[in-house]
């Protein structure tokens, strides 16, 4: 098959023929039918993730058609419709078996502890626990947009956050995940405001639903215009982006007894930010962290875009072939359009 490998990191992928993958007793391979291109990937090639054994091929934010599976799995077949979370459970241990699997002590990630879906073909494991099929009226592109992304403001805002019709929440940073947790909060019923550095996102955060904007490239308070806006403060609010600005803010904005909810990775100099804990203390408030979204938590977010309450169709940007990959998987850190950039020709 044709797969985008690279063989160190930071040197430029190439698309080249690699063996067909089997397999796993308990896995599948999917033919990939469409594969969403994230800054993940940018991170994994660069060796940030200690995960990935080279060579390696990327991508995890698929979708596509199941053509085989192991001899242990039950639940699918070849020519099932299907996606898959990017952190997939192993099924067995204490955080699977307590509903957890987005925490799993042995997680399997597809482009990170194993080949990914820049290729013809992908290799999932624990199939059973990890599959998610695709609603009828789904396309693969649209299935493929949830990647990462959607699927983990989903948790976010629902899950880790219990966003409550209206409630207030802010959301700092609209990027890919900013802009899913607007439309998701909006779609929850919340008066969302969205904080940027960027006014064409701010333009675009609108348009996914939230009511006001703060840019915060002019607004020197962030905190003083959020507690104005909502009258005392956010009752939820998320750093979407992962930075110690934003993160800061996204506490410091809450009203008492408001919930924080870290989205945005923290990696490097960032991974251990200032909390102004005095504060957490005197008005009671939570600080949660939110990781992925186990498969079986899909079904109510299919439900809501099936009945039209959720759009995520709406930040697809380009699609684009495989051959295209290598050159925009270096151009990640570089540039960022408003929609995500999906491989649909292999
Ligand atoms: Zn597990
Ligand atoms: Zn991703």
């Amino acid at each position: 098959m044709k797969a985008v490998l690279f063989e160190q990191f930071g040197q430029a992928p190439s698309v080249q023929r690699v063996a067909d993958p089997a397999p796993a007793s308990g896995g599948v391979v999917i033919k990939v039918e469409a594969s969403g291109l994230c800054r993940s990937d940018w991170h994994g090639w660069m060796g940030h993730d200690p995960d990935i054994v080279l060579p390696h091929v990327p991508g995890h934010e698929l979708a596509g058609i199941v053509v085989a599976a192991g001899p242990l799995v039950t639940r699918w077949k070849a020519g099932d419709r299907v996606t898959v979370p990017f952190v997939g459970g192993c099924g067995r241990c204490f955080e699977c078996t307590s509903g957890n699997h987005q925490v799993c002590e042995h997680q399997f990630q597809p482009g990170f502890t194993a080949w990914g879906s820049f290729a013809e073909h992908v290799a999932v494991d624990f199939a059973d626990t990890n599959l998610v099929r695709l609603p009828d009226s789904m396309d693969f592109v649209t299935a493929a947009s949830l990647g990462c992304r959607f699927v983990t403001s989903f948790r976010a805002v629902i899950d880790q956050g219990r966003v409550k019709p209206g409630e207030w929440v802010a959301v700092h940073g609209c990027g890919g995940v900013g802009l899913s947790a607007i439309m998701i909060a909006a779609a929850a019923g919340a008066n969302v405001i969205a904080i940027d550095l960027s006014d064409d996102k701010l333009d675009f955060a609108r348009r996914m639903g939230a009511v006001a904007a703060i840019n915060a490239a002019r607004e020197t308070d962030v905190v003083g215009a959020v507690r104005e806006l909502t009258a005392g403060g956010a009752h939820l609010s998320l750093d979407a982006l992962g930075h110690p600005a934003t993160c800061y803010n996204s506490i410091a904005n809450l009203r008492r007894r408001g919930r924080h909810v870290q989205v945005g990775l923290m990696l490097g100099d960032h991974a251990d930010p200032k909390i102004p804990m005095g504060k957490v203390i005197a008005h009671e408030l939570e600080i949660v962290g939110s990781h992925g979204m186990q498969a079986f938590r899909y079904e109510a977010m299919m439900q809501m875009i099936e009945v039209g309450k959720l759009a995520p169709q709406m930040l697809i940007g380009r699609h684009i072939g495989l051959d295209e990959v290598p050159q925009a998987l270096m151009a990640m850190d570089r540039f960022e359009g408003l929609g995500i950039s999906v491989v649909t020709q292999f």
